[in-house]
């Protein structure tokens, strides 16, 4: 059994059911057999669901405004490439192509590159995506540079 959070596209009623699946539910849903409590109207679908942001121990608790959570959002984006990304520094374009021909240990990296370096990368077809400014996180003191390969 699945519980669905619903919604009436005739009224905007927002309300719960039982299906014994997920294609229960189309099926039910092909064949206008579900009503709507408020209104009895037959046109119902799956409500669609946003990640919640929790707020931050210091925000108060309740409304956020969007302005907040746009800041949050973004507070964590920069908080999980500076936790899970590999800060490389000027030495980017070097090694995501090293990481690109397998010459080093495949990992996500971030760092700096210069406009003509990020060009000869996307020629050569590495992946590689500007991050925004407020996405960006301070580079740390400590960059784990390679040795300069001549
Ligand atoms: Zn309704």
């Amino acid at each position: 059994m699945i519980l669905y959070a619903l919604v009436c596209q005739e009224c905007d009623h927002s309300f719960e059911g039982w299906f014994a699946s997920s294609e229960a539910f189309d099926r039910l849903a092909r064949r206008k057999q579900i009503d709507c409590p408020e209104c009895a109207g037959h046109k119902v679908s799956k409500q669609i669901m946003a990640p919640a942001v929790r707020p931050s121990d210091k925000a108060l608790p309740g409304k956020m405004d969007e302005a907040a959570v746009m800041k949050e959002f973004i507070r964590r984006a920069r908080e999980h490439v500076s936790q899970n990304f590999d800060y490389v520094g000027d030495g980017f374009a070097e090694e995501a192509r090293a990481i690109y021909y397998g010459e080093q240990e495949d990992r996500p990296i971030w760092g700096e590159t210069t406009a003509e370096e990020r060009e000869a990368l996307a020629e050569e077809g590495i992946a590689a995506v500007p991050l925004p400014a407020p996405f960006a996180p301070k580079p740390p003191k400590t960059a784990k540079r390679k040795p300069p390969l001549n």
